[in-house]
């Protein structure tokens, strides 16, 4: 999906990385509204992956029932290092927590999600967007022109 950034650079983002524990899922659940967020997003030809610390043990469970990859990463060393297979320019990732600096530095577009479990503070330097939940911080990539006006200087 092309995203006019800032400075009217050109983004295009094909593949949006999301971090499951109070991210994806809020106390380990995943909202219906969610799921069908991430199914639009597929649609609509995103590439929808899944690096997780996995602290609940049900990373592949998600994964398998919403049909995203996962891959683990159970530090941001690991997580940065996962994120060396997509084409950085091309990803998006969502997270909310230390763990997933190390995503946030290894993409084009980086999003906080500020919801029940929280945000770290030390995350605040490495996002773009705080949003008030995953379903806005997905919407943005539905709705393009609300990410672009985010994103304007
Ligand atoms: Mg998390």
């Amino acid at each position: 999906m092309l995203i006019i950034g800032p400075n009217n650079s050109e983004l295009v983002i094909e593949t949006i990385v999301l971090d499951l524990n109070g991210t994806l899922a809020v106390y380990g659940n995943v909202s219906i509204e969610t799921k069908s967020r991430i199914l639009k997003l597929k649609s609509m030809g995103y590439r929808i992956v899944l690096i997780s610390g996995d602290i609940r043990g049900n990373a592949a469970m998600v994964a398998k029932d919403l049909n995203i990859e996962l891959f683990l990463g159970a530090d941001s060393q690991e997580k940065a290092k996962q994120m060396q297979q997509f084409d950085k320019e091309k990803t998006a990732a969502i997270g909310n927590a230390r763990i997933d600096i190390g995503t946030f530095d290894n993409a084009a577009i980086s999003i906080a999600t500020l919801q029940a479990e929280g945000i770290h503070s030390g995350i605040i330097n490495h996002v773009d967007i705080i949003v008030p939940s995953i379903n806005d911080a997905l919407h943005l990539f539905i709705d393009v022109k609300s990410l672009e006006a985010s994103l304007r200087i």
